[in-house]
């Protein structure tokens, strides 16, 4: 619990039994959508309601403890953000996420001398097939 608890050190976030628990449902995960931390919490928490987890989200995102990944065609996942920096890549079949360092600094030559726009970051999704379920359908 150490571990999450000093991810809201630099928020004026009070680091509740939930809010902690919550914290940890994703640090442990890696990347995980909101029914499933509610799932995975019920027992430990049967008082605690789908909006309560919401609630919680969506402050630890506002105070960027946690990001949002954008994954086209599926729930939205959160991680913790303070991490480094990295992409993901996606399975098309079973939906797991797997983080990749892919080296963008190609991607930030080529965008550099945009007129109208400034980039600051880039969030790279590559979807495919992971290998679990590449010989799940072969074999
Ligand atoms: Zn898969
Ligand atoms: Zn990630």
């Amino acid at each position: 619990m150490e571990y999450v608890k000093e991810l809201l050190k630099d928020t004026p976030l009070k680091a509740t039994p939930q809010r902690l628990a919550i914290l940890k449902e994703i640090y442990e995960a890696g990347h995980i959508d909101l029914e499933s931390i509610y799932k995975n919490l019920s027992n430990s928490f049967p008082s605690m309601s789908l909006a309560t987890v919401y609630k919680n989200i969506h402050t630890l995102k506002k105070y960027g403890v946690i990001k949002e990944l954008a994954i086209s065609g599926s729930k939205s996942k959160y991680e913790i953000a303070k991490q480094k920096p990295h992409h993901h890549l996606i399975c098309k079949v079973c939906g797991s996420v797997i983080d990749i360092e892919i080296d963008t600094s190609f991607l930030k030559k080529q965008l550099k001398d945009l007129k109208d726009f400034e980039v600051t970051n880039c969030d790279i999704y590559c979807y495919g097939i992971c290998s679990r379920c590449k010989n799940k359908t072969s074999g």
